[in-house]
């Protein structure tokens, strides 16, 4: 339907009014509590002289400072910018500058440095937040007496958010999501788990950080959608996460790889309980096959494998939660979405069932453009089909597979190689913690392939023994050449390799 997203959250408002919407260590808020605090945020904002269209900026962990300052830039008819708050200077002048944001809202362990960059920017108010002393966002909080807005929105015209891609591959690029894509898509990951939804009742683990698209819509907006308890967790510290989940007994998980993995390691692959987890979802990155097996069959539940980027609200596929699930495959097409495989030299040929192309997709989610970027946009939009970059073939039941992205494919000598086929014969070696391929140079075969590896704790292996381990399952021009053992992986925020930085590193 055409609504914004305030108008989304209102609905659950109304339905569970005292029900938790949201817990954040030993504190909890109803919806009714939500609501209010929205109310008293946005009147603030309006009161600083934010209009409809102007770019809010917003700049934290997840905390519920978060969610209220999302939706209250909303009822402004203000596009929320999101900002990841382990940015450096430059990545944040890029983000900040390229929106002209006027208003950024930011925890306080960052203000040193936007401080020390505000000067470069048009930034005229920094609302602080702090978990622990007083900030200006506790006053933004308080019933101030002053009108709350009331503006009408276009959903499918408005920009509700401006996504910064996570910049794996390049310079991140700001996706322009409307009110009706990120409704969309709320609507549509709703209808794939619906049958495991206990409208109400869901307890989330949210530890996908919010800023990133993925957070945003598959724990975020879907959890307020369906009348759940959002259970927000700033950052990724595992004994600090198993604690909150035997605590809280989360229902749902919509997490990433590195997430899965860090548990498994942290029982030591041996048997937990996380049964109450009905749904678990990854998403994001490629997940392991084998690793994941190992947890499905250790903890008790299953992980439902997903795919989105940010272009698309972000979901367009996933394993159904009740019946056929494939290892390996990023599932099926969610409700309202096309999906076909087509070449990747220039993406006009559908290809046949089982042959490697690019990844289109087509559906309400489908952002609107970059912003201030024409000429990419109309590269990866092009008759309504977005370009996701990403090969990938189909199999005869129509479940997808992404063997890896257009710009990390590996070309040894004249063969293509995908990093993700060479990286799931690795993880099949027993001390093997965590494994990346990329392509090196190389004078005669074009690219050679070199992988780097994380050995589990107390493990050893040496780089023969690994390449043997790899003749014995892949074609020889498959087999790293190189292999370099490294104590961990450098990762992006959401904990996607940074494929980027190890080749830089290999070419230095
Ligand atoms: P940038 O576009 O700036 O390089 P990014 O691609 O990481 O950054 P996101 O929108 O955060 O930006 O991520 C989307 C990408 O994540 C997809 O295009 C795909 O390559 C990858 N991805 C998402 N889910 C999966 C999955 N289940 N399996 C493999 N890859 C996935």
């Amino acid at each position: 339907p055409e609504i914004s997203l305030v108008e989304l959250l209102d609905e659950s408002i109304k339905q569970y009014p005292d029900h938790t919407a949201i817990t954040f260590y030993s504190q909890t808020f109803t919806y009714k509590q939500l609501q209010k605090f929205i109310r008293n945020v946005a009147a603030s904002f309006h009161h600083l002289g934010v209009n409809k269209g102007d770019r809010i900026a917003i700049m934290l962990p997840n905390c519920p400072q978060y969610p209220i300052s999302y939706f209250a830039a909303q009822m402004c008819g203000a596009t929320v910018v999101q900002v990841n708050p382990m940015y450096k200077s430059a990545e944040l002048l890029h983000v900040l500058n390229d929106t002209s944001s006027e208003v950024l809202i930011a925890y306080n362990q960052t203000l040193p440095l936007i401080e020390s960059i505000k000067d470069q920017t048009e930034l005229r108010t920094i609302i602080d937040v702090s978990f622990e002393s007083d900030c200006k966002f506790n006053e933004f909080l308080k019933d101030r007496g002053l009108p709350v807005p009331n503006v009408s929105i276009n959903p499918k015209e408005d920009i509700a958010v401006l996504q910064y891609t996570g910049g794996t591959t390049g310079r991140s690029k700001g996706a322009m999501l409307t009110h009706y894509n990120l409704v969309a898509n709320t609507l549509q990951s709703a209808a794939t788990s619906k049958v495991k939804t206990n409208l109400g009742e869901e307890r989330v683990l949210t530890i996908s950080p919010l800023f990133h698209v993925y957070g945003m819509t598959s724990a975020m907006n879907l959890t307020f959608h369906i009348g759940g308890n959002l259970i927000l967790v700033p950052r990724f510290e595992v004994e600090e996460v198993v604690k909150i989940i035997e605590h809280t007994k989360p229902t749902t998980f919509p997490g990433v790889p590195t997430m899965f993995i860090a548990l498994l390691n942290f029982y030591k692959e041996k048997q937990f309980d996380m049964s109450f987890l009905k749904t678990c979802i990854s998403g994001s990155a490629p997940l392991p096959v084998e690793a994941i097996n190992q947890f499905n069959e250790l903890s008790g539940t299953s992980v439902a494998e997903g795919y989105g980027l940010s272009e698309a609200s972000p979901v367009t596929h996933r394993n159904p939660i009740a019946g056929v699930q494939k290892n390996g495959s990023i599932g099926i097409p969610i409700p309202n979405t096309d999906a076909k495989i087509v070449d990747s030299a220039n993406g006009e040929q559908p290809l046949p069932v089982g042959e490697v192309g690019e990844l289109v997709v087509k559906g309400p989610q489908i952002m609107k453009g970059y912003w201030g970027l024409p000429e990419e946009t109309n590269r990866v939009l092009r008759d309504g089909w977005l370009y996701t970059g990403d090969l990938a073939k189909m199999d005869k039941d129509g479940f997808f597979y992404i063997v890896g992205r257009k710009k990390e494919l590996i070309i040894a000598s004249g063969y293509n190689v995908y990093p993700i086929e060479v990286e799931d014969a690795i993880y099949k070696h027993p001390n093997v913690l965590e494994v990346a391929v990329i392509g090196i140079p190389d004078e005669y075969r074009g690219e050679t392939i070199k992988a780097f590896v994380v050995l589990k704790e107390g493990d050893q292996l040496t780089e023969e023994e690994l390449i043997k381990f790899c003749r014995e399952q892949l074609a020889p021009y498959k087999v790293p050449r190189v292999v370099e053992f490294v104590d961990e992986l450098p990762k992006t925020a959401v904990g996607k390799i940074l494929k980027r930085a190890l080749k830089e590193h290999s070419n230095a």
